[in-house]
C-alpha cells in the first residue's frame, strides 16, 4: 500500500524524465532543456487551455477545460507516465472534475470528429424516486479498480444529496473576497477517497482537511467520532486502543424508530441533536466529510451557532451515519434547514426526503413556519419539490381539496410562498380576482399521487421524536407552548 506521493510516483517522475529511478522523490532538473511532453507528438497543455476528453462517468467525449497540469506521476498514483490533468467538464457540475490521462487529452477540433461531445445529459437528475437500487459505495476494504468505478456511478445518481449554497455574489463584500481566493484554492479536489465504517467511497470536491491529511490520496474515518486518519492501521489503533468507545453520534438521541422505515430497509433509523456549541470537535469533522461531497460550504469552524440532526441506521454494532442537516438555533429570516447531506453510500433510499420531513416535523413542535435557507442547490431543488409536491397532495386528498393555501401551510409547516410554487408546478392552482385559488379536482389529485414520484416517503413515526423548542423560542414567539399536530 504505497502512499501517494511515494516510491511509485518518484519513481514514475523520475523514467518519464530518461533518468534511472532513484529510490527516492526526486525533481525533474528545471535547466534541462527537456520537452514538456516527452513522448514525441504529443502536444504540451496548459492551465485554462479548452480541450476534450473522454468522461469516466459515461466513457463519452466531452468538451472540457484543462485546471491544473502535472508532470509525471506526480499527483494521482493513476498517473500515467505522460503526466496528468485536471480537467472539468464544461457542461457539467464541478463534482465531476477529475484526473485524466495527459495524451487522453484532445483539441476541441479532433473532438467534433469523435462526435462525442454530449450534452449535459450524463447528470441524469431524473425523478427522485428513491429507488432501493443497491446501497452502492462498497464495504471498504480490498480497494480494486471495480470498487472505485462503482463509487463514480454514484456522482451521477446525485437526486439525493441536498446542499444549500449561496452564489458568490450574494456574499458581503469581504466574503466574496475570501471565498474567490478559496475558489482558487479548492480547483483542484485534494483527498480523491475517504473510508467510512464499511464504505469506501470517491469523493467529489475539495475539503480543506489540515494539509497533511489533504495530500492524502485517501483517509480513514472513524465513522462514530468522524476523526479522520492517514492509515487504516491508525484507525485500528483509534479503536483497538479504547480511545475510542463510540458506538453512536454524540448528543441526544432525539428519534428512535423501533422498526426499519420502510419493507425496503434492513434497520431502523435514529435521530441525534448534536449541539455545535457543546461538539465542535465533532460538528467540525462532520462538515469536512460533508464538504467532500459539496461544492459550498464555508462555515466549517463556527459550528455553534448551529444544531446538528445526525440520522444513523441502528444495528448490534452500533449506529450508521447516513445523513444529516443542521439548523440554526435562532433563525431571524424562519428558516429550519441551513445544509443537509445524504452521504453517497446511502443516496437513492428516500434518505434525503426523510430529513426534509423531519425539519418539518420540529418545526410544527416549534409551531411555526419553516423554510430552508436559500438559494437551493439543484439537488435540494429537487428532493424539496417531491416532499412538498407529496404533502400538499396527500392534504388535498384528505380533505378532498377543500383547503386554502393558508390551511396547507398551517397544517404543514410548510411556507405559503413554497406550496403555491409546488401547485403552480403541478398545475393545480390559478390566480384569480387577486387571490390564489386551488384548482384540484379528487381525480387529478390521485392521479398525480400515482405517479411514480410521489410515492410515499419513509416512516416517521411522529410518536418517537423526544424533542421540545428550546424555552426562549417559545417565549418570544408564542405565548402559549404550540401543541404538536399529527
Ligand atoms: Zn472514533
Amino acid at each position: 500500500m504505497a502512499p501517494p506521493g511515494g516510491p511509485k510516483g518518484a519513481a514514475a517522475a523520475a523514467e518519464a524524465a530518461g533518468a534511472p529511478a532513484p529510490s527516492g522523490p526526486k525533481k525533474v532538473p528545471a535547466a534541462e532543456p527537456a520537452p514538456r511532453g516527452p513522448e514525441p507528438g504529443l502536444r504540451a497543455w496548459a492551465a485554462g487551455e479548452r480541450c476534450s476528453c473522454k468522461a469516466s462517468f459515461d466513457g463519452r467525449l466531452h468538451q472540457a477545460q484543462v485546471v491544473e497540469v502535472r508532470e509525471g506521476g506526480e499527483g494521482s498514483p493513476e498517473a500515467g507516465g505522460s503526466g496528468r490533468a485536471y480537467v472539468h467538464y464544461l457542461d457539467f457540475n464541478k463534482r465531476l472534475d477529475e484526473w485524466v490521462a495527459l495524451d487522453s487529452l484532445q483539441s476541441p477540433g479532433e473532438a467534433k470528429e469523435a462526435g462525442g461531445a454530449a450534452g449535459p445529459d450524463g447528470a441524469g437528475a431524473a425523478g427522485t424516486g428513491g429507488e432501493a437500487g443497491a446501497a452502492g459505495g462498497k464495504p471498504g476494504f480490498g480497494g480494486g479498480d471495480s470498487g472505485r468505478k462503482m463509487t463514480r456511478n454514484f456522482k451521477r445518481r446525485y437526486d439525493e444529496i441536498h446542499h444549500i449554497e449561496k452564489p458568490v455574489e450574494e456574499l458581503p463584500a469581504i466574503d466574496q473576497q475570501l471565498e474567490r481566493l478559496h475558489e482558487e484554492k479548492t480547483k483542484v479536489k485534494n483527498i480523491q477517497l475517504v473510508e467510512l465504517g464499511r464504505w469506501e467511497m470517491d469523493t467529489w470536491y475539495y475539503s480543506p482537511y489540515p494539509e497533511e491529511y489533504a495530500r492524502c490520496h485517501k483517509i480513514f474515518l472513524c465513522e462514530y467520532c468522524l476523526k479522520y486518519l492517514k492509515t487504516r492501521e491508525a484507525l485500528v489503533r483509534h479503536h483497538q486502543g479504547g480511545r475510542c468507545k463510540l458506538r453512536r453520534p454524540p448528543g441526544r438521541e432525539i428519534y428512535r424508530a423501533d422498526r426499519p422505515p420502510s419493507s425496503r430497509h434492513e434497520n431502523p433509523l435514529s435521530v441525534f441533536e448534536v449541539d455545535g456549541s457543546e461538539h465542535n470537535l465533532y460538528c467540525q469533522n462532520l462538515g469536512l466529510l460533508a464538504k467532500l461531497f459539496l461544492d459550498h460550504k464555508t462555515c466549517y469552524y463556527d459550528t455553534a451557532p448551529f444544531n446538528y440532526y445526525v440520522v444513523t441506521e441502528r444495528d448490534r454494532r452500533g449506529h450508521h451515519l447516513v445523513g444529516y442537516f443542521s439548523k440554526e438555533k435562532v433563525s431571524a429570516e424562519g428558516y429550519n434547514l441551513a445544509c443537509i447531506l445524504t452521504l453517497p453510500s446511502h443516496q437513492r433510499k428516500g434518505y434525503g426526503g426523510f430529513l426534509i420531513a423531519f425539519s418539518y416535523e420540529l418545526s410544527k413542535r416549534e409551531g411555526r413556519v419553516g423554510t430552508p435557507e436559500r438559494p437551493l442547490s439543484d439537488l435540494g431543488q429537487v428532493s424539496y419539490r417531491s416532499y412538498w409536491s407529496r404533502v400538499v397532495l396527500e392534504l388535498l386528498r384528505e380533505h378532498r381539496g377543500n383547503l386554502s393555501v393558508k390551511e396547507i401551510s398551517h397544517i404543514s409547516c410548510i411556507r405559503v410562498e413554497d406550496i403555491v410554487s409546488t401547485l403552480q408546478t403541478l398545475g393545480l392552482i390559478k390566480y384569480w380576482k387577486g387571490q390564489h385559488v386551488i384548482t384540484a379536482s379528487t381525480k387529478v389529485v390521485e392521479e398525480h399521487l400515482r405517479s411514480k414520484q410521489h410515492r410515499p416517503g419513509l416512516e416517521i413515526v411522529s410518536g418517537k421524536i423526544q424533542w421540545q423548542p428550546p424555552s426562549p423560542l417559545i417565549s418570544k414567539r408564542s405565548p402559549r407552548v404550540p401543541t404538536p399536530r399529527s
